[in-house]
């Protein structure tokens, strides 16, 4: 636990950036679900960063990393020490370009939708089937995020982390371990940035390929509702959403929670849900399909925090 006061004297001339005390969560996750933080740390640049890692490493203070928080569940006690929001890193350049590529690097805070927007209008292609994927550049190499056959690992050259004691190395795309929804970041490193490669195009033809994909999102998923995405990974079995239809879960409801009508792996908060509602409404989805099916579903959302 560190209070404010410490927090001035600790941080005092070695820590540029906004922080504030006693955040809800529920400002910071699609789902506006979740408790408090003792300390939510923006950091206005990666030195800044580093120094607070450094003292948190030697007070033993836990911190978590949070993007957009459009794939998290925040139990409802809250979360113990810091949350780190990297959204004041969010420089996207042009690092290189030829006739037939482009390379960017892109800090960790980017909304992924800037991201896209800008290759749409660049004429950069590989990033249209992350169309109206929420969140930012750090969340979606973190869970290798993607839809319509595209996933980050597809574009990532090399990312730059930083580890709990604020060690910096930079690891070139096979040694991040990408696989479905998941990526060897652990808990307790941080992405600071990511080096991608995209193939130059037409930039109407780029932007008539993520304007498509992102239409199709539109038509199968609640994009506008307060969800954090896909509960469920998708079994080998085939696809969760359609076992939890056909299991008959579909506007299953546990006090405000409940599973989309639209697409049946979104639960959505109808406005005074809880991590508790959320966490029980999986509970008896995943009995439903077992009943049904034979077939343990895994969650894909993190579920952080204290009951
Ligand atoms: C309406 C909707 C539609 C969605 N559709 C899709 C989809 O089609 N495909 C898909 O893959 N996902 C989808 N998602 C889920 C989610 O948007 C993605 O997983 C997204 O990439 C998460 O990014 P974020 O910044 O919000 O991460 P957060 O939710 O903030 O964090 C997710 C995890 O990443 C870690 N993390 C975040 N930033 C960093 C960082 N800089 N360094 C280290 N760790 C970090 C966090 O600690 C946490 O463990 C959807 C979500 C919503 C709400």
């Amino acid at each position: 636990m560190i209070d404010e006061r410490e927090w001035q004297e600790t941080f005092a001339g070695s820590f540029r950036g906004d922080v504030k005390f006693g955040v809800s969560l529920k400002e910071r996750t699609s789902l506006a679900i979740g408790g408090p933080c003792d300390v939510l740390a923006e950091p206005g640049e990666p030195v800044s960063l580093r120094n607070m890692l450094v003292v948190l490493e030697r007070r033993g203070i836990p911190f978590l990393v949070i993007g957009g928080g459009t794939n998290v569940l925040v139990r409802d006690g809250g979360i113990d020490g810091v949350v780190i929001s990297l959204r004041g890193l969010n420089r996207i350049e042009v690092i290189r370009e030829s006739n037939a590529d482009a390379e960017l690097f892109v800090e960790a805070g980017t909304g992924l939708q800037r991201l896209v927007n800008f290759c749409k209008e660049k004429g950069y292609a590989g990033v249209e089937g992350l169309a109206g994927i929420p969140g930012t550049v750090g969340g979606a190499i973190s869970g290798n995020a993607g839809s319509y056959g595209c996933e980050m690992k597809d574009v990532v050259v090399s990312v730059a982390l930083m580890d709990s004691a604020a060690r910096l190395d930079r690891l070139a795309a096979p040694a991040m371990r990408f696989g479905y929804r998941s990526s060897g970041v652990r808990q307790t490193d941080v992405v600071l940035s990511a080096n991608i490669r995209l193939q130059r195009d037409e930039p109407q033809a780029v932007a008539l390929r993520t304007e498509g994909f992102f239409n199709e999102k539109k038509k199968t998923q609640p994009l506008s509702e307060r969800s954090a995405g896909c509960v469920f990974r998708n079994p080998a079995a085939g696809s969760a959403g359609r076992m939890i239809d056909e299991a008959g879960c579909k506007g299953m409801r546990v006090g405000g929670v409940e599973v989309s009508g639209l697409h049946a792996n979104f639960f959505i908060n109808r406005g005074s849900g809880t991590a508790a509602d959320y966490l029980h409404l999986m509970d008896e989805v995943v009995s439903a399909v077992h009943r049904k099916f034979g077939v343990v579903l895994e969650p894909e959302i993190r579920v952080v925090g204290k009951a």
